[in-house]
């Protein structure tokens, strides 16, 4: 089946098809229909498979085909998504493919302005897409009016009621019309979540695709023994090894990225670090920087480890393993997109043995070790342009750091 078969408007089939979408995916091919149908839908699928389209086709066009026939104006989708990179990039996929149409989007979030966003928001639009904190704000405000939504989506959902927000949640949804369609997706749903995800979309079209296997088939994966102190040169050497491949490098706090990046930064290896201690419009800024490929190397805590599309990412580095086993699954996923091909490579010490087991033990699979001799160890380390490198500085510099590091 074609995009132009289905029954949608012209306007958006015609952008789909400027946009290089003729055939839908198979998670938008299994959903779309029961969105159009008014069906709620709680649907798993793996990262980079399209998940957004699928809910951002069917209900732009149900907000477009009525858009003449409301009597009032206000917000009729309300797309809420834990991280502002997401609001932003969401909104802007509703924006692409609804271009030829009227509907109007926004896309909200903290760490800005909110003057200019009221003023938005008073001018009057169809679709909302934000992160809850900045519309719990503007809803006490008033600025927000949920009156006359007929949509709320979860965009990692799991991960937005993981956070603390499942209250949030129930809250905004007495705000909102009870005759209205709820719409969750994800690319994992844990045990834990799943019995206040059945509370939030209670009848809905249950739809998972590979529910064995959460991980993207389009992704290689490898784990590579290194010692703590030794992966900044492990990571120099990969890095001057692959001088064109474009990288995300994940690492457990913000003080590492930040060490991290000072460390490329002495063998003359330029990156960028994104993480939640940096200014939002900053966080933009770099995250758009990485996406024109003006810096390769984008060094990240978890606050970038969901639903970043970049297509052209080549590889993915945990530096540091993930505290929580679906992180894996998440941050891994920002290669391989779509029909691309990806790499993923996990730097596994002594003390992350155990992450390592639980995140075999979740993905159902054993993950590749790179064979690497001792010598060829050695080798790498004594290849190394840090050899200079002062160690009582190093030693200063841990002490500095010690007690102050905080999550992403
Ligand atoms: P997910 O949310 O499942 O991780 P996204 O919705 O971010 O994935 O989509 C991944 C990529 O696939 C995006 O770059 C998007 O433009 C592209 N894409 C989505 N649907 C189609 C389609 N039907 N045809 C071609 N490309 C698509
Ligand atoms: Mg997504």
């Amino acid at each position: 089946m074609k995009f132009s078969d289905y029954n949608i408007a012209d306007e958006i089939k015609q952008q789909l098809n400027d946009l290089g979408f003729n055939k839908p995916t198979d998670i938008q091919f299994k959903a779309i229909k029961h969105i159009l149908d008014g069906e709620d839908v709680m649907a798993i699928a793996q990262t980079g498979t399209g998940k957004t389209a699928a809910f951002a086709i069917p209900t732009l066009d149900r907000i477009y085909r009525n858009k003449n026939k409301y009597k009032k104006s206000g917000i009729r989708c309300l797309v809420m998504v834990p991280t502002r990179e997401l609001a932003k990039q969401i909104a802007k996929v509703y924006q692409d493919i609804g271009k030829k149409t009227n509907v109007k989007t926004f896309g909200l979030f903290g760490g800005v302005e909110q003057e200019q966003q009221i003023r938005t928001l008073d001018n009057g639009i169809d679709i909302l897409v934000t992160t809850p904190g900045r519309m719990f704000d503007l809803i006490s405000q008033k600025a927000i009016v949920l009156d006359n939504v007929e949509f709320l989506v979860l965009d990692e959902a799991d991960l937005m009621l993981d956070m603390g927000f499942a209250k949030d949640i129930q809250d905004v949804m007495r705000f909102i019309p009870t005759k209205r369609q709820t719409l969750f997706f994800s690319a994992t749903i844990s045990k834990k979540i799943k019995s206040l995800a059945y509370d939030v979309v209670k009848n809905a079209i249950r739809i998972q695709i590979s529910p064995k296997n959460p991980v993207a088939k389009t992704i290689t994966h490898t784990i590579l023994d290194v010692e703590m102190d030794d992966k900044r040169f492990f990571l120099e050497n990969i890095i001057k090894e692959n001088e064109e491949k474009k990288m995300v490098v994940f690492a457990r706090t913000k003080v590492r990225v930040e060490r991290i990046v000072a460390a490329m930064e002495r063998v003359a290896i330029s990156s960028e670090a994104l993480h939640g201690g940096i200014d939002q419009k900053e966080r933009f800024a770099i995250l758009e920087r990485f996406r024109t490929g003006e810096n390769k190397i984008l060094i990240t805590t978890d606050v970038a480890c969901r639903g970043i599309d970049i297509p052209s990412v080549d590889c993915v580095i945990n530096y540091d393993l993930p505290d929580n086993p679906e992180n894996y699954v998440h941050r891994c996923g920002r290669t391989g997109r779509g029909k691309n091909r990806g790499q993923a490579l996990s730097f596994c010490s002594e003390s992350e043995r155990e992450l390592l087991l639980a995140i075999e033990e979740y993905t159902g699979d054993r993950i590749d070790r790179y064979d690497l001799s001792q010598g060829e160890y050695y080798e790498i380390l004594n290849d190394s342009d840090d050899g200079s490198y002062n160690w009582k500085k190093l030693i200063e510099e841990e002490n500095k750091f010690k007690g102050t590091d905080t999550e992403w």
